[in-house]
């Protein structure tokens, strides 16, 4: 089997700074953090569909027409130069193949430039990290959620592992479906999960809609299918679909949270991705961390969605247990899983 990553020996400046590369999906986005972790820079530029969902091609057409933009944004931001780089870290995957392309594109030939190493960075980690670094949680279980992802883990024995995932559609996807199919429109600072919630608000009929929970595990698919076809019904308000679509997917997310928060016995629940703006899921993952004496703790809005400051973040942390990525190892990992990665520079 071909080592991915080359294991060097541990880097341990604390000195420098980390221009971090995000895109996975639709955001296009440059995190510059120094090795302290202070956030000097966060530039995002989400792509935004004129119809439908995110069509990798033309996500990835996006990302690499606003890359230098992004990226001349984000030294503005930090103040820094570029000869101030010490490391450049890209999202590696997984994530949609031509957006990860184009971000490792523009990663390589940045590090190549600056001759300064490159980390590849699993996207999943780096949601956990950036959660860590933000609210201080040192042991969590995590619940990451967004567009693309749905998973419940916990640290342990050098990897996080997985308990529970989707087994078909991430959340944030069957939010983001069904409020196309309802005729809603994704505006700037508004994504569709957001308007979802907005809408949620206003209901007051809890709907009869399929719960799915299988062991540790979760099903979206039937439950969009089901919110969909009450919406063509035209029998429901759309505040009470969308109420209740949500009292259904986010307890679901939460009866697999509590458990494996029951199973580890960890002292901890981690909210972060992009569903994690979500106040009604932040209410409930609160009540079931209280009731097992354990912290909430929710990631700040502007790290919640993909953005490069975890990327950057994350990158840090790998260089400095030792991780690089040499260019002729860094082709993207369009399924790279969560529980693969050696996660070196956690204690446990
Ligand atoms: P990410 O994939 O991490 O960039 O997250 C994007 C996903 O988060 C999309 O599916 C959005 O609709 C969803 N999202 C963003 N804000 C909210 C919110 N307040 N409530 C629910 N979902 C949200
Ligand atoms: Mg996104």
């Amino acid at each position: 089997m071909r080592v991915l990553v080359s294991v060097l020996r541990r880097h341990d400046s604390t000195q420098g700074f980390c221009l971090g590369i995000e895109a996975t999906a639709d955001d296009f986005s440059v995190g510059v953090l120094d090795f302290e972790g202070k956030v000097l820079a966060n530039v995002i530029d989400v792509f935004m569909p004129e119809a439908g969902g995110i069509h990798p091609r033309e996500a990835a057409r996006h990302h690499a027409e606003v890359a230098g933009e992004v990226v001349s944004k984000a030294f503005q931001q930090a103040g820094i130069a570029p000869k101030d780089v010490t490391i450049v870290a890209f999202s590696q995957g997984p994530g949609l193949g031509p957006c990860l392309r184009t971000g490792a594109t523009a990663a390589r030939a940045l590090a190549s430039y600056l001759n300064v190493p490159l980390v590849g960075v699993n996207h999943c980690v780096a949601h956990i990290e950036i959660g860590k670094l933000a609210t201080g949680a040192k042991d969590p279980v995590t619940l990451y959620v967004s567009g693309g992802n749905s998973i419940v883990s916990a640290f342990d024995a050098g990897r996080y592992r997985v308990f529970g995932e989707t087994l078909d559609i991430a959340v944030g996807n069957c939010l983001d479906v069904f409020a196309r199919k309802a005729g809603l429109r994704q505006r700037e600072g508004m994504p569709l999960g957001a308007i979802v919630e907005k809408l949620a608000g206003g209901g007051k009929m809890l709907l009869d809609l399929p719960y799915s929970v299988k062991g540790m595990d979760i099903s979206f698919s039937g439950l969009l299918t089901a919110t969909v076809r009450l919406l063509k019904s035209g029998e429901y308000r759309l505040e009470d679909l969308c109420y209740s679509l949500q009292e259904v997917a986010f307890s679901m997310l939460t009866e697999v949270t509590e458990r494996a928060l029951a199973h580890t016995e960890k002292r901890e629940v981690l909210l972060t991705g992009g569903v994690g703006a979500n106040k009604r899921l932040q209410a409930m993952l609160s009540t079931v961390a209280e009731e097992h004496s354990s912290r909430f703790c929710v990631v700040p809005k502007q790290y919640a969605l993909d953005n490069g400051a975890m990327i950057a973040w994350t990158g840090i942390l790998s260089y400095q247990s030792g991780v690089t990525t040499p260019l002729d190892r860094s082709y993207v990992r369009l399924k790279w899983r969560l529980e693969d990665v050696n996660a070196l520079w956690v204690e446990g």
